[in-house]
């Protein structure tokens, strides 16, 4: 898995295909009210695509497994990760359901409110997963995250780990129902909403993260990550040994995606061969630089962006212990 250094990493993402619907309003309609919006725009996003696009910027070779419904979004989805390079060979289109679709209202103080409609991404089964089980086998790293239904994720995570695959698994949307078969994998990376849900801790402060990632790393999980935007990460890895990073410091315009680009940025740095230091300041730069661009998909980084910041900030985001 990590020897040949320099071949092409290969990454299977396993996830959502979603069509973002921003609409740019001066206050969000409450019920029963109608008013006049600003603008509307389709941006290209779901957890899953997103990390698809992050990591063949990032320099690997990409397969999605996903699906998208019979709709236009769906035909405009998968044309767009065709071309920014990747594998949609198992990207199905699926007859007589929408295309996943979150409707996102921003106002003008930069609240926003969303409704994810899972479409097609609700009909992503084991089964589909068994269908690509030849691609899982040969990769270098499986990313998972949890807009497709569980069970899925679950079939996924079992595939992998027979094949000694390295599997990251970003537990986002926050699911409060998630069982520890679903959190068993090689790299665990939830942001603080996410580790409150998965443990009901409360995930404030560094401290209190810290004690989440162990919490969480004691449910299976080879290494728990909690991201903490713009206060960096705690890790606790290897023996259970806490440690921390800062973050970059970057001018942030729209967080959007941040986490997605993070998971993305450590799956192909981990595949490259990285040990685990260098692959938690690939995995910070390249989250930063996504918060640095507006929308999902069209604020991931490539590859010269994140060498081009870890070369300027050498200080930034280095593992450290608590
Ligand atoms: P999510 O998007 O899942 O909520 P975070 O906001 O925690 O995830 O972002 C993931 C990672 O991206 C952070 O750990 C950090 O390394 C980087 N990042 C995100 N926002 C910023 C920011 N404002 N400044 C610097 N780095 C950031």
């Amino acid at each position: 898995m990590s020897s040949g250094g320099h071949r092409v990493p290969r990454v299977v993402v396993i996830g959502s295909i979603n069509m973002d619907l921003v609409v740019r309003c001066a206050s969000i309609a409450r019920p029963g009210e109608t008013i006049s919006g600003q603008s509307l725009r389709e941006i290209p996003g779901g957890k899953g695509a997103n990390q698809a696009v992050a990591a063949v910027r990032l320099g690997a070779e990409v397969t999605m497994v996903g699906r998208v419904g019979d709709d236009a979004f769906g035909q405009t989805l998968r044309d767009g990760l065709l071309r920014e390079g990747i594998d949609v060979s198992h990207v199905q289109i699926t007859a007589g359901v929408s295309s996943g679709v979150a409707v996102i209202q921003v106002d003008d103080a930069g609240q926003n409110s969303i409704v994810v409609i899972p479409g097609a991404n609700g009909q992503v089964t084991a089964e589909d997963v068994l269908a690509s089980s030849s691609i899982i086998r040969e990769a270098d790293a499986v990313l998972l995250q949890f807009e497709i239904p569980l069970e899925t994720v679950k079939a996924a995570i079992e595939i992998a780990r027979q094949s000694g695959v390295r599997v990251i698994v970003d537990p986002a949307p926050a699911r409060a129902d998630a069982a520890d078969s679903v959190l068993s994998a090689d790299w665990l990376c939830p942001n603080e909403t996410e580790a409150e849900s998965l443990t009901g801790l409360v995930v404030g402060t560094e401290l209190q993260a810290c004690a989440a990632a162990k919490s969480l790393r004691q449910r299976g999980c080879g290494r728990s990550m909690i991201t903490l935007g713009s206060r960096g990460i705690v890790l606790c890895g290897e023996g259970g040994v806490l440690k921390r990073a800062d973050a970059f410091r970057i001018a942030a315009v729209d967080t959007t995606a941040a986490g997605d680009a993070f998971a993305a940025g450590l799956g192909v740095s981990l595949s490259r061969g990285a040990a685990d230091a260098e692959a938690v300041r690939f995995a910070c730069a390249a989250g930063a630089l996504a918060a640095t661009k507006s929308g999902a998909q069209p604020a991931m980084p490539y590859l010269q962006e994140v060498e081009s910041l870890l070369r300027d900030q050498p200080e930034a985001a280095v593992l450290q212990p608590v």
